[in-house]
């Protein structure tokens, strides 16, 4: 039960209009982002549901998204939280070194009640891959 592509741009099916918005390089960082991800998601072991993979510029500052978020490039995904436990389970591996290996860095849980948000922007060399927004 692999996490797919489409579920990253579920955007296109509900606001076709932005499909003008995604391009080559934002496929292949979706690419990128599905490898270390599926492999966290073989780890976890339990369905995760996808709330917000890319979002086109447009459509992120009609939502009042952060200026230049990852999402836009393809290279954050959310997911469903609600019980905290994913994200508990995501320091447990930065702990472990798990998330530095997978090129991983996650949103720190205490900014993100009831969702996680994981991305692959490399924050330089670091002791944890968990970061403040
Ligand atoms: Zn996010």
């Amino acid at each position: 039960m692999s996490i797919k592509k489409e579920e990253m741009l579920k955007v296109l099916t509900t606001h076709p209009e932005y499909k003008d918005e995604y391009t080559e390089e934002i496929s292949k960082n979706i690419d990128k982002l599905l490898i270390p991800i599926n492999k966290i998601r073989e780890m976890w072991g339990k369905p995760l549901i996808v709330t917000s993979g890319w979002r086109p510029k447009s459509y992120n500052k009609a939502i009042g998204g952060a200026k230049n978020s990852l999402h836009c490039l393809g290279m954050a995904v959310d997911f469903a939280d609600p019980d905290g436990s994913f994200d508990a389970f995501l320091v447990e591996l930065d702990k472990q070194g798990k998330l530095k290996e997978l090129g991983l860095w996650l949103e720190n849980p205490d900014a993100t009640v009831g969702w996680t948000h994981l991305d692959i922007k490399h924050r330089g060399d670091r002791k944890s891959n968990v970061f403040k927004p």
